[in-house]
């Protein structure tokens, strides 16, 4: 059979296959107890230095869901999501690097050509999402969770404790850190009330501190 990477050698073809796998399989026993152990007390730190009051824990499952188990774009580009639905938070132990673990981190970034990340970041902006989805259904009347607030939220989870986070989420963070800086819960209520419709970020981030100081 020819396939269409015909031209490529073989040893390169299946080592583009096989070092995503192989690295994936490096350190998920790091990750996952990492996971277990500081969630309660990354949440704790969240609540004292973000200003809010989580409700309760969310379910945190290792398992993709059925839905994606078997889509390769997902299984090597995802390392963390939530699902409103059954409020569960999942981590991909794959793509997962884990604080303390520089040398082990280092390989697994390199076989799987950069697609891993600081499990810690990702389980901190996984719990900004389970945050802003249980304050809307304690509001009651912010079901359309606009993607822009909603990403800025997580992410500013995710920076709490001064980290870098993801650079992709930048924008997302700029838009809402002003916000959730000067205000906390009640900034997140606002964002959360009042999505922007099309006005710059500026213009919309001086209109929320305007309404949230009267
Ligand atoms: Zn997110």
């Amino acid at each position: 059979m020819r396939s269409r990477f015909g031209g490529l050698p073989a040893y390169i073809l299946s080592s583009l296959l096989i070092l995503p796998g192989v690295g994936g399989m490096i350190g998920r026993g790091d990750a996952r107890r990492y996971v277990e152990a500081s969630a309660t007390q990354i949440m704790k730190e969240q609540e004292d230095a973000i200003g809010i009051s989580h409700f309760g824990q969310p379910e945190i499952t290792f398992e993709l869901s059925e839905a994606y188990r078997y889509n390769p774009a997902f299984r090597l580009s995802v390392a963390g999501a939530y699902d409103r639905r059954n409020d569960t938070i999942f981590i991909s132990l794959s793509s997962a690097e884990t604080p303390g673990h520089p040398i082990r981190n280092r390989v697994k970034r390199i076989l799987r050509f950069g697609s891993s990340e600081d499990v810690s970041g990702v389980l901190q902006h996984e719990l900004g999402h389970f945050y802003a989805d249980k304050l809307c259904e304690s509001l009651g009347d912010c079901h359309s969770v606009q993607t822009a607030v909603n990403e800025g939220i997580a992410e500013y989870f995710s920076r709490f404790d001064g980290s870098r986070g993801n650079w992709e989420y930048d924008p997302y963070y700029d838009l809402v850190r002003p916000v959730i800086e000067r205000h906390g819960r009640d900034g997140i209520e606002y964002l959360l009330r009042n999505p922007p419709a099309g006005s710059g970020a500026i213009a919309y981030q001086n209109e929320a501190l305007r309404a949230l100081a009267k």
